[in-house]
């Protein structure tokens, strides 16, 4: 099964993506996960990428495709995998498509700005995992620490109102036009829409819907 999850910055696809993940055991492919090791690695692409995040732009296209490239010649994405956060522009889409990057289907999280804007700024990551909580709407047990290896949760830097507003905008501007281009290709792979607004377990019920139906073309 090869997914890809799209939506807006807060819509829920990091939560989504761990959990239909574990359930057809498919790595995430995350490029922010992916860019967010290298920053605290201090390895040149993090280097180069720190402040870019740090003011919510977006990675060079090249930058993002050669990363994915080379993440999926790895042997756990035989089975599949499922794509959070990429693509985020129409090249990205494109080089997808050129280099014959497998799809089965789309699915697109929608939620209103200003949702957003209050889900992000009470977000926390664990850093090794990717694990998503909020303070207020799915909360770790143990005050800001992992529910599985007790590691401390970060803040993420552009996870702060201003940031949040920029990286909005450059999500209407750069990723929302990719809704355009996946539907006019959903004859090859189908597209749905569903809201991020409901509760975490009926958005869960909504995709396994979905995806129960999804035939992965060989
Ligand atoms: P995310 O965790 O998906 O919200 O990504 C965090 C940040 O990483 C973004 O604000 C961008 O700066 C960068 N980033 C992640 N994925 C991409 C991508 N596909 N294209 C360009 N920049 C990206």
């Amino acid at each position: 099964m090869r997914i890809v999850l799209l939506g807006p910055p807060g819509a829920g696809k990091g939560t989504q993506a761990e959990f239909i993940c574990h359930h057809y055991g498919i790595p995430k492919i995350s490029t922010g996960d992916m860019l967010r090791a290298a920053v605290a690695a201090h390895t040149p692409i993090g280097q180069k990428m720190k402040k870019i995040m740090e003011e919510g732009r977006l990675a060079s296209d090249d930058l993002i495709i050669d990363l994915v490239k080379e993440r999926l010649t790895a042997p756990d994405c035989k089975p599949g995998y499922l794509f959070d956060g990429f693509p985020r522009t129409v090249p990205q889409a494109n080089a997808m498509e050129a280099l014959k990057m497998g799809l089965d289907v789309v699915i697109e999280l929608t939620v209103p700005d200003e949702v957003l804007i209050s889900r992000l700024s009470g977000r926390r990551i664990h850093l090794n995992s990717g694990r998503v909580y909020h303070v207020q709407f799915n909360p770790p047990k143990i005050d800001n620490r992992d529910d599985e290896t007790g590691e401390p949760l970060i803040h993420r830097e552009d996870d702060y109102e201003e940031t949040i507003r920029k990286r909005l905008q450059v999500y209407h501007q750069q990723t929302e036009p990719l809704i355009h281009w996946f539907k006019e290709r959903a004859l090859f792979h189908p597209y749905f829409q569903i809201s991020g607004e409901d509760s975490l377990e009926s958005i869960q019920q909504k995709i396994m819907d979905i995806l129960k139906n999804i035939r992965p073309k060989g």
